[in-house]
């Protein structure tokens, strides 16, 4: 076979252990670069302390081995990148793309539109932070931009960002790298080609693909899965108490990952090794049956 440039990526924020929702991400992503005969990056995504758990990054990896996927080459951390993000930050604002904020969480909502995925910055410091205003957050201004894409389940996207998103932060007030700023200069900067994750983060491509154009990246291909949610239809989360992944399980578990892919494994596969499920998993892995579905109910393992 010729050589292929598939590289894929799991990219776990350490808030926590894995659980089912983050097991179902990692497995497709897994199976989708290893069916392309192609490179998976584990990426730590530790660019938010407030939010991070201590020994979590550790778990996850001892958790991923547990289960047969395996990364290759080094495992990726964001909070060692800070220079590269903070390069991207000096390009933009070279280029304009970028200006101080200087305003509250409270200025914001006081001025602020809805928009579908919160509110809209009202452009107050657009023009210049006003008289006796310190900056803040750093912020990428957003006119009429129109970012369209195709994604592999969702099929095609169109989101004018203006309306979605508005003016976003590319730096927090905190002085945290923002997510979006992040996953697109270490996407970019890893040459993923795809990027294979929950629905949840569908509205996020859009900012991330802006963002790619503006800094000169290549932009990877998309495939949004549906999300695992709970018996009240939250997405499962540490916020809505999901159980941790248990190695000691790991085969039930994977078994039950592949059944919400809509993946049929025969049922006796559930007392097989991790190694013998993945291997069934490589051979028959095809999501065509996901094509369209944003969330579905999660499967609990061991009760089930
Ligand atoms: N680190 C992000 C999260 O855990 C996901 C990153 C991504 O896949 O782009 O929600």
């Amino acid at each position: 076979l010729p050589p292929t440039s598939y590289c894929g990526r799991f990219a776990p924020s350490p808030t926590g252990p894995l659980h089912f929702g983050s097991l179902v991400a990692a497995l497709a992503s897994f199976l989708e670069a290893r069916r392309q005969g192609g490179r998976w990056l584990l990426r730590i995504d530790d660019i938010d302390p407030p939010r991070e758990q201590p020994g979590a990054a550790d778990d996850i990896q001892r958790t991923l081995e547990a289960f047969g996927l395996q990364w290759d080459g080094p495992v990726l951390y964001q909070s060692r990148r800070r220079e590269l993000h903070e390069q991207a930050l000096t390009v933009l604002a070279d280029r304009g793309m970028a200006f101080d904020c200087g305003c509250t969480r409270r200025d914001i909502a006081e001025r602020a539109r809805q928009g579908p995925n919160g509110l809209i910055y009202p452009g107050t410091c657009r023009n210049g932070l006003p008289p006796g205003r310190e900056p803040r957050a750093l912020r990428v201004p957003v006119d009429d931009v129109l970012i369209s894409f195709e994604d592999a389940l969702q099929g095609p996207q169109r989101c004018e960002l203006a309306q979605a998103i508005g003016d976003f932060i590319v730096r927090r007030a905190d002085g945290c790298i923002a997510y979006h700023l992040a996953a697109a200069v270490d996407d970019g900067d890893a040459v993923i080609s795809h990027v294979v994750r929950g629905a949840d983060l569908l509205w996020c491509t859009p900012p991330q693909l802006y963002l790619m154009q503006l800094l000169g990246l290549r932009p990877p291909h998309y495939m949004h899965l549906p999300v695992a949610v709970n018996a009240e239809g939250q997405k499962l989360s540490k916020q809505s108490h999901a159980a941790p992944l248990d190695a000691r399980h790991a085969s039930r578990s994977l078994h039950a990952a592949l059944v919400f892919l809509r993946q049929q494994p025969p049922a006796e596969l559930i007392a097989a090794t991790p190694s013998t499920l993945l291997g069934w998993a490589l051979e028959h892995w095809n999501p065509d049956a996901l094509r369209g579905v944003q969330q579905l109910p999660a499967i609990d393992s061991i009760t089930d």
